[in-house]
């Protein structure tokens, strides 16, 4: 009971702590942009964006990322990490070789 007292007492400050620091950023975030603006990577980033990440180019990664990560992710296919094999049932272990999944 007292591990979990001081735990939440730790999560209530670092909440507190991450919205102070998120006002903070937001309060200034026109001076953080100026600040990149002056040391010039805006300027970079959309001179690499307009050479090297054309609309085209984002549209082949977000397929090939899909494509790649279609059996996992798009079909809820399961696979144990252990032994690949196909995990069917919606338990924590895999069939074949009782590994947690
Ligand atoms: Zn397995």
């Amino acid at each position: 009971m007292q591990g979990r007292w001081t735990m939440t007492l730790m999560m209530q400050k670092w909440v507190i702590i991450a919205t102070s620091a998120v006002i903070l950023l937001l309060a200034g975030a026109y001076t953080i942009v100026a600040w990149l603006d002056k040391l010039g990577l805006i300027h970079w980033a959309q001179a690499v964006r307009d050479e090297y990440l054309p609309g085209s180019t984002i549209t082949i990664i977000v397929v090939l990322l899909v494509l790649v990560g279609a059996p996992a992710g798009c079909l809820a296919i399961r696979r144990c990490p252990v032994c690949e094999h196909v995990v069917l049932r919606s338990g924590k272990y895999c069939a074949a070789c009782g590994s947690r999944v």
